[in-house]
């Protein structure tokens, strides 16, 4: 494979142990979670962290006065940090050392850079040019009631199944949910974005009381914005047990179908009992995720 800026070149001995700075500092003041407690959420939720995120290129959340203060979104490495990167192709621009997780040390290292949100591409870092996640950003406008969200949820499933593309769904801990379906063998990003936009188009148009494929905020209202946009090169998702800097430290939570219909919101699972949530299942909910065998559909379907 051709690694572009080949995995262990730019980097030096990282330390083990990560020491995390100001660990008393409130990141959700509304809460009393400091950044220990978020440092410690992230120790304990690792191993089912890391598979979604491990060799996939990355942006990062950071918020270094707490969610109550800005927050900015990073891409890009930065001088100090030690953490693993990725030299890539910017869509437009030059070359650019992304930002990467190889292993729980990185993860921790970004922590203590205030990362609270993880959010990869949806290719790995060898083959940046091919989406093997397929995502389907389900946005509800303010008045949808969550009900609605679930069964589109539920109908995307439905209609990317009639194409032979099985799909999971995960609370976002914001508003909506995402259905996301593994390619394997991955596609280009043209005809993954092509694809994408044609699902959304169709739903929309097949259903205008309840879909609408195009961003434009004025029109949406009492509608569900079908974001396919998360379908191109150098866009990114957030990451299935990412925090979200939001009121709530809710969590990014994928289910199994059968349990969409007991969740209550999106941001339902959070810092607080998402923990417990996972000490009752015997695996991940998208365990059967990563050895599906699926391409992407011919668009004329
Ligand atoms: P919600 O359910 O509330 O929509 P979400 O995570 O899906 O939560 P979106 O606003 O729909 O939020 O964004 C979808 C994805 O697009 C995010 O998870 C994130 O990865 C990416 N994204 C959104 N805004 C930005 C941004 N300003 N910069 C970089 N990536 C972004
Ligand atoms: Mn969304
Ligand atoms: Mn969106």
């Amino acid at each position: 494979a051709d690694l572009r800026g080949s995995p262990a070149q730019e980097e030096p001995m990282k330390k083990e142990i990560v020491h995390i700075s100001s660990p008393d500092r409130l990141v959700y003041p509304e809460l009393g979670v400091s950044k220990q407690d978020v440092a410690d959420y992230y120790e304990r939720v690792m191993d089912w962290l890391l598979p979604g995120l491990i060799g996939r290129p990355l942006a990062v959340l950071r918020c270094p006065d707490g969610t109550q203060n800005a927050c900015f979104f990073q891409k890009h490495h930065t001088a100090g940090m030690d953490v693993s990167t990725v030299n890539l192709q910017e869509e437009q621009g030059g070359r650019q050392n992304y930002l990467m997780v190889r292993d729980k040390t990185d993860v921790m290292q970004l922590v203590q850079f205030n990362a609270l949100e993880f959010h990869p591409w949806g290719a790995q870092a060898d083959s940046p040019d091919h989406c093997d996640r397929l995502v389907f950003d389900l946005d509800p406008s303010a008045e949808v009631p969550w009900n609605k969200v679930k069964q589109a949820a539920r109908q995307v499933r439905d209609l990317l199944a009639q194409l032979q593309l099985q799909s999971f769904v995960r609370t976002t801990g914001g508003k909506g949910l995402h259905v996301v379906a593994p390619l394997n063998p991955p596609a280009p990003w043209d005809d993954a974005r092509q694809f994408a936009r044609a699902f959304a188009e169709s739903l929309a148009g097949a259903h205008p009381d309840t879909y609408i494929a195009t961003a434009s905020k004025k029109r949406r209202k009492g509608l569900i914005f079908v974001d396919y946009l998360r379908n191109g090169r150098g866009a990114t998702s957030v990451c299935s047990y990412s925090l979200r800097a939001r009121p709530g430290a809710a969590v990014a939570t994928p289910l199994r179908w059968e349990e969409l219909g007991r969740v209550k919101s999106s941001d339902a699972f959070t810092i607080r009992n998402v923990l417990q949530r996972l000490a009752r299942l015997a695996d991940d909910p998208w365990q059967a995720l990563t050895r599906i065998r699926q391409s992407l559909p011919d668009l004329a379907e």
